[in-house]
């Protein structure tokens, strides 16, 4: 299997509070990866660190034949403002923005692109609408016509399916199955181990650090699960300092 991203003891503090502690390992590309583990485990200062919304140096995320700046990256629904004035096509098609350039214009082609890919996730017709007007399951399928529309071999998820009911689930789950057969790489911090069971090959399981990482069957355990769940009571009782070495710190990030 090829490596499409490695983690070299990768440590994120925020005001040297380790998030992520010592974490190694790889990504496999063409595969579908899912991150999961307790509430505050890390899991999504490790997601930005790789796509360079926190500091990670390169010798700790290093890629294999891609680009950071290729990368589609959805993030925890929360923190997604949906007042923002604009149309369901529109949200869209900022998927394009890096073909297009900000200030671009939309082409022709984008659009037709645009239009497909509202199609492919069940929103046909819906590109005039107002994001504000959108069930959060609707919401959602938006943000994937969107990466649709990136046309990115690495895609990096968030809890895309927090929050959001059963039928779009299933379609969304269905589109990332697709995906990996177009031989794109998947890592998605997931908290269902259902949806992890039958659609992700690979898990990696951490608690701040790596508790396990390979197949899913291997990774899914009882045993593993309650390492990891142990771990995180712990960390409520005692919340550490980090004095083994000097990492970079971030400061206020989010
Ligand atoms: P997960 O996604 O696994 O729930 P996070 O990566 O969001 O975990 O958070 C890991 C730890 O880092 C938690 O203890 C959280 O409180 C802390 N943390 C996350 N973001 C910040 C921030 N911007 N400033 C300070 N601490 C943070
Ligand atoms: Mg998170």
């Amino acid at each position: 299997m090829k490596p499409v991203i490695s983690l070299h003891n990768v440590t994120l503090s925020y005001h040297r509070h380790p998030a992520v502690h010592h974490v190694s390992g790889t990504f496999h590309a063409g595969e579908a990866t899912a991150i999961i583990g307790p509430n505050g485990a890390g899991k999504s200062t490790l997601l930005k660190a790789i796509v360079g919304l926190i500091p990670a140096s390169d010798s700790m995320v290093q890629f294999h034949g891609i680009a950071k700046k290729d990368i589609a990256f959805l993030p925890q629904a929360a923190n997604i403002d949906r007042t923002f004035p604009i149309s369901v096509l529109d949200a869209v098609l900022l998927g394009n923005w890096r073909k297009s350039g900000w200030f671009g214009g939309v082409s022709k082609t984008a659009r037709a692109e645009a239009e497909a890919a509202l199609i492919k996730v069940g929103l046909e017709g819906f590109g005039p609408r107002h994001i504000g007007s959108l069930s959060s399951g609707q919401f959602q399928r938006v943000l994937f016509a969107r990466i649709l529309l990136q046309n990115s071999p690495l895609i990096l998820l968030d809890e895309p399916f927090t929050a959001i009911d059963a039928r779009t689930t299933q379609d969304l789950l269905h589109l990332i199955d697709h995906w990996r057969y177009e031989g794109r790489t998947i890592i998605s911090v997931l908290h269902d181990y259902e949806q992890v069971k039958n659609h992700f090959s690979e898990s990696l399981l951490m608690a701040k650090e790596c508790i396990a990482w390979g197949p899913t069957t291997e990774v899914l355990t009882k045993a593993n699960l309650q390492k990891a769940n142990a771990m995180a009571e712990n960390w409520i009782e005692n919340a550490a300092v980090c004095h083994r070495d000097e990492q970079p710190q971030v400061e206020g990030a989010h």
